[in-house]
């Protein structure tokens, strides 16, 4: 029967495809295709599995038998023998052999999938004995993981080190035919990392807000995608046919033949548009008015530059180096791996301006996989050790980091920007310590090159006092997505307070308008990298209020351009500052 489940839109276009349900169980495991070639060996891996699990039972029988206890024991013989029974359950074998040779699952995952789908069954049972077995199959299921991997891994496999080439469980085309949709109660943000290199059309899932850094990844994937569904993962069914509409924000599950037919033709109609806005790609972007506005491309990898390069981008305005840090079990890169890592960046640019922003891990961007939620492992993650304070915490590690940077900044240009900064003492810090990384290199006669100093203005603390970063930094970064989210105390990746989330508040519009009339006035650079820069309905205030330099998703670049070329910004200044004092800003900006 179909039906429809509302969440945030959060990345733009329409998808349609089977589900495939990645449980958010208590057994976590790596997630990845198989090569076509790889799956009878997949099979093999499980069969040994199950058949090393029945040897330890039978073992435990034998001495419960030569114990003479198995009288003694009754129950645990009886329930010795269910679990040899449900490790012999044809639904179970033939449900997991399904799933790897058609889907190509890793036998971990397809493991998983069939237990969900049995489990579901055990749950609609009348009969309470019954329902119990539940428990017993996700018991067996949970001996065969640990037979297969010795210790639960995370959901998905690990991103391997950079230079490592193609990795052991790396997503890529498994050639199946239908496309795939991703349902999950929660992805961090290096899950949605290792999903980029994968098949999947679109994503959904039950939790975050719609710049939380999940929803982030998704929008630089370019694929539709719907967060905070609530309970999209549990009321969607493994293989379920699924339409996204990525831009109302709305799942459709197990659509009727019109439906199916209507979203196709919506698909089709986003493909001519996309085809229709490359062809600005070399258009220069130059307001009706003459204005020249940078467009630039925020990246998660060095990889990422390609796009950039491809949407037209005068380089990178933001590189969020977490994403080298994080999901590899608490290994950190090195200056060696870092600098290789943004050496690919600064070539992939060839010769354009990279941006690297200094390590922003914490909050929802946790160093490993499992997302911290507010109220498990910290109590306010978002005000906790983060960015820029992380990174002052352990001086060791942020030396390497800007050694690998000034580094690299030998081979071409480099904006260096800090996040998160709010106090004078941690600018006196950060700056001391680029002196000294700069110093330990050249103590080392190692080749290091200039890089110009910006700060991020994500803080109000910093938003307030504009005149101390632009005494010690070349430009600032507005990031609005956490400015928004601390002015006005909503935390960015909890859904339950999305609707509070608003960009257009006069709280926010005054921090941002007051720091870039600041630094223009000081003839200094400013740009906004959060994602209000690549919000076409924001264009036209931006630039009203005097912005020249946007940084955004390659993904976003064209149609912010198309935006552009239509504005005149003489007309959009005394609009800009109506929006400004207005008591309702956002009933002013269709105007
Ligand atoms: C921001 O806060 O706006 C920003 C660009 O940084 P991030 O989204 O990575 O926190
Ligand atoms: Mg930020």
């Amino acid at each position: 029967m179909s039906f429809t489940v509302h969440g945030l839109a959060v990345s733009r276009g329409i998808a349609i495809g089977r589900a495939v349900i990645v449980a958010s169980s208590r057994i976590d495991v790596a997630h990845y295709f198989v090569k076509p070639d790889q799956v009878e060996a997949e099979i093999q891996r499980l069969r040994r599995a199950r058949n090393g699990v029945v040897e330890e039972i039978e073992k435990v029988q034998a001495s419960l038998d030569e114990l003479g206890s198995q009288d003694a024991h009754p129950e645990l013989s009886a329930l010795l023998d269910v679990h040899l029974m449900l490790l012999q359950d044809e639904q179970l074998t033939s449900g997991v052999k399904h799933w790897i040779t058609e889907r190509h699952y890793n036998a971990e995952w397809a493991l998983t999938t069939q237990l969900e789908v049995i489990a579901r069954q055990f749950d609609e049972m009348e009969d309470p004995y019954l329902r119990e077995r539940k428990a017993d199959l996700e018991q067996v299921v949970e001996r065969m993981l640990r037979m297969m991997r010795g210790v639960a891994s995370p959901v998905a496999a690990p991103l391997p080190p950079a230079d490592e080439g193609e990795p052991n469980g790396t997503l890529f085309d498994p050639s199946v035919d239908v496309p795939l949709v991703l349902i999950a109660h929660d992805l961090s943000p290096a899950d949605m990392l290792q999903f980029k290199q994968s098949v999947f059309a679109g994503f959904v899932t039950d939790v975050g807000g719609k710049t939380s850094h999940t929803a982030i990844v998704a929008r630089s994937m370019d694929i539709p995608a719907v967060v905070g569904a609530r309970s999209a993962s549990h009321l969607i069914n493994q293989d379920d046919w699924v339409i996204i509409d990525g831009d109302a924000g709305v799942v459709i599950v197990d659509p009727s033949p019109i439906l199916m037919a209507e979203y196709g033709f919506k698909q089709r109609q986003g493909e001519v548009e996309r085809e229709r806005l490359s062809r600005l790609k070399n258009t220069p972007a130059v307001t009706l008015d003459g204005q020249k506005i940078e467009l630039l491309a925020n990246i998660e990898q060095p990889e990422d530059a390609a796009a950039a390069l491809k949407a037209g981008a005068v380089g990178v305005g933001l590189f969020r180096t977490e994403f080298l840090f994080m999901g590899r079990n608490g290994k950190l890169p090195d200056e060696e791996e870092q600098y290789a890592a943004y050496r690919r960046a600064v070539e992939g640019m060839q010769g354009l301006p990279v941006t690297i922003r200094t390590v922003d891990v914490g909050a929802d961007k946790p160093l490993d996989r499992t997302p911290v939620r507010a109220g498990e492992d910290h109590l306010n993650p978002a005000l906790g050790l983060r960015a820029i304070r992380w990174s002052l915490a352990d001086p060791a590690m942020f030396l390497a980091q800007l050694r690998a940077v000034l580094r690299a900044a030998a081979l071409g240009p480099i904006n260096l920007l800090v996040p998160m900064l709010a106090h004078a003492s941690e600018i006196r810090q950060t700056l001391a310590l680029v002196d000294k990384a700069r110093a330990q290199l050249d103590a080392l006669g190692v080749v290091h090159g200039p890089v110009r100093l910006g700060a991020m203005i994500e803080v109000p603390a910093a938003a307030l006092t504009i005149p101390l970063f632009l005494r010690h930094f070349d430009f600032l970064s507005i990031g609005t997505n956490d400015l928004i989210q601390y002015t006005l105390a909503i935390d960015r990746a909890d859904e339950a307070v999305a609707h509070l989330y608003d960009p257009v508040h006069p709280a926010v519009l005054h921090l941002v308008a007051n720091t870039i009339a600041q630094a223009r006035a000081q003839g200094k650079g400013v740009s906004v990298c959060g994602e209000m820069a690549g919000d076409v309905g924001m264009t036209r205030l931006l630039l009203g209020l005097g912005l020249r330099s946007f940084s955004m998703h390659p993904s976003q670049i064209l149609a912010v351009k198309q935006q552009i070329l239509r504005c005149d910004t003489g007309k959009l200044t005394a609009w800009a500052q109506s929006v400004l004092a207005a008591e309702d800003p956002a009933a002013l900006m269709a105007d």
